[in-house]
């Protein structure tokens, strides 16, 4: 088999993290991307909006890229969408109701008209460039997701994104496991799966069981229902309208990302809620509480989300009322545990009731756990295994399963995002390492802040900061008069009374008496001194004027 003909797995996200799943496959020297999704900050990222995946890689490569294939309409899987289609400029394609979702978001949030959309069905078979791509129907927390069959001359590899094997889904339509045994049937060469719950034993239970938890919860409320979940768990929305209405109860939608997708959703026939259970939000205000349910985002605690504004006391619609109750429909994602208890410690002191998975089934997981992973391996019957969507902890526990499943250990990668897999001639091998990092995104800036700038905001943030402001002489190179001395973050009243004016005195004195010295040099001397008074070691910046 001649050079040319490997094709080449490319993990630009999702792969050592929850979160910004981008794939590569490259053959022939032609791309396509498979899903373009961001990540939530974690708590040590200051300042932080989001992350995207670093698709430095494609830079160079941007008219070989054909396509832009998305899984499902997940945050985690189109988030990115927006940054990658301004660098390039592929067609996108998606299932209805993830091309609906995609378009709401680059409506919101700009890049709607660089967008090229095909639009394809569970089930069809895309020819791009050299890649047949057989695309086939998936459970998961949210409809029309798909998985991927892609066949090259270099094999055949099945792309397993998010899934659970649900087999009475809110939507009733099931993993298509016909498709599944049909590709066993004709070898498959390499398979990709989801790692997120490769360290849950048993079954993931079906989102059926959700359903008498809301009965419970909306039946016996006496107040309002406030129900926070992401935007994106469409399939949720369905088993909460469905509880509403059992209850007697209207049912409102709050913030625009969940307004939207509602709105969506119910348009192309992906959720079924009569128009007389729905309310508008002013409206629902207005009603007797026992009668409505307030549908919002703000599960992870968000701060800047409705349910991390009503915790705050600072949301501008509506307030929380005593004897509300808030349910929290999610499971937290690794890193915002802290968020979501403080969250919920907040929402309890204001008087509301909270019930989260802890407390009551209000959440299940849209992701197979061990024996569902394992079942998967067997009915694909793979010769090569990677694992994809995980920590490093949870590729490994995957790629354990697929050891006792009976794949050979040599014929398991386990990789990390940046590393390169060739497959060519029926093996797999690992190729180049590329950059495969964060791209960190903050208000209107993308990618302008990196690890340094992350790691002076969490020294700032740990260790405060002193400003010392020089004005010399320029002929003397004496002082002018004494420096003034600003900190911030690090200093108790009392120390500063004795600190700052032993400062002040020892600038004086290397100024005065040593000259010559550089900005710089003085800051050191200074760290010093406060690294041995206090143990901490502020950021020191000194400014010099010459007048
Ligand atoms: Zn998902
Ligand atoms: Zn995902």
């Amino acid at each position: 088999m001649s050079k040319k003909e490997k094709l080449k797995i490319i993990p630009l996200g999702g792969l050592g993290e929850v979160g910004k799943n981008m794939m590569v496959y490259e053959f022939g020297g032609e791309i396509i991307i498979v899903d373009a999704g961001i990540m939530f900050p974690q708590n040590d990222m200051l300042g932080v909006d989001y992350i995207i995946p670093d698709f430095e890689y494609l830079l160079d490569k941007i008219d070989r890229v054909r396509a832009i294939v998305i899984t499902h309409g997940h945050e985690d899987h189109i988030g990115a969408i927006q940054h990658v289609i301004n660098e390039i400029p592929a067609p996108i394609y998606a299932t209805p109701l993830t091309r609906g979702l995609i378009e709401a978001k680059l409506a919101r949030n700009g890049g709607l008209d660089r967008a090229v959309f095909n639009t394809m069905q569970a089930g069809d078979t895309l020819q791009i460039g050299p890649f047949k791509v057989e695309t086939f129907h998936i459970c998961h927390s949210i409809p029309d997701s798909v998985g991927l069959g892609i066949t090259t001359p270099a094999g055949l590899v099945i792309h397993m994104s998010d899934f659970k094997f649900d087999h009475t889904p809110v939507d009733g339509w099931p993993t298509d496991y016909a498709k599944l045994a049909e590709f066993s049937e004709r070898g498959v060469d390499l398979l990709l799966s989801d790692s997120t719950n490769a360290e849950r034993p048993g079954w993931t239970p079906s989102e059926a069981v959700i359903g008498p938890a809301f009965d419970k919860v909306i039946g016996e409320a006496e107040g309002r229902v406030i129900i926070a979940t992401f935007a994106s768990l469409i399939s949720r929305v369905q088993q909460v309208a469905d509880s509403t209405a059992k209850a007697g109860r209207k049912i409102t939608f709050a913030g625009p990302s969940m307004v939207d997708n509602v709105k969506i959703a119910r348009k192309m026939g992906y959720l079924e809620i009569p128009d007389d259970l729905i309310v508008p939000l002013d409206q629902a205000l207005h009603m007797q509480d026992h009668k409505v349910v307030i549908m919002c985002t703000g599960s992870q605690g968000e701060p800047s989300s409705i349910v991390g504004r009503l915790s705050a006391g600072t949301n501008r619609q509506f307030d929380l009322n005593p004897g509300d109750t808030v349910v929290l429909s999610s499971h937290p994602i690794p890193g915002n545990e802290e968020t979501i208890s403080k969250t919920i410690n907040r929402l309890l002191r204001r008087g509301a009731k909270v019930i989260y998975d802890a407390l009551a089934q209000v959440h299940v997981s849209g992701h197979a756990s061990q024996e569902e992973q394992k079942l998967l391996m067997n009915l694909v019957r793979p010769k090569h295994f990677m694992p994809i969507h995980g920590e490093l902890r949870q590729l490994t526990r995957h790629a354990e399963l697929a050891r006792q499943v009976g794949i050979c250990e040599e014929n398991i990668v386990v990789a990390e995002n940046g590393q390169v897999v060739e497959l060519s001639g029926g093996t797999l091998r690992l190729g180049q390492r590329i950059p495969g990092g964060y791209i960190f995104v903050d208000g209107e800036s993308i990618g302008d802040i990196d690890h340094s700038v992350m790691r002076e905001r969490e020294q700032l943030a740990r260790n405060g900061i002193m400003l010392i402001d020089l004005n010399v002489n320029k002929l003397t190179g004496r002082l002018m008069q004494e420096p003034e001395v600003i900190t911030r973050g690090f200093l108790v009243p009392e120390d500063a009374d004795r600190l700052i004016p032993e400062v002040r005195k020892r600038v004086m004195q290397i100024v005065n008496h040593n000259g010559l010295n550089t900005e710089k040099d003085i800051a050191g001397a200074v760290k010093s001194y406060l690294h041995e008074e206090t143990k901490r070691r502020p950021m020191v910046f000194v400014t010099l004027s010459k007048s």
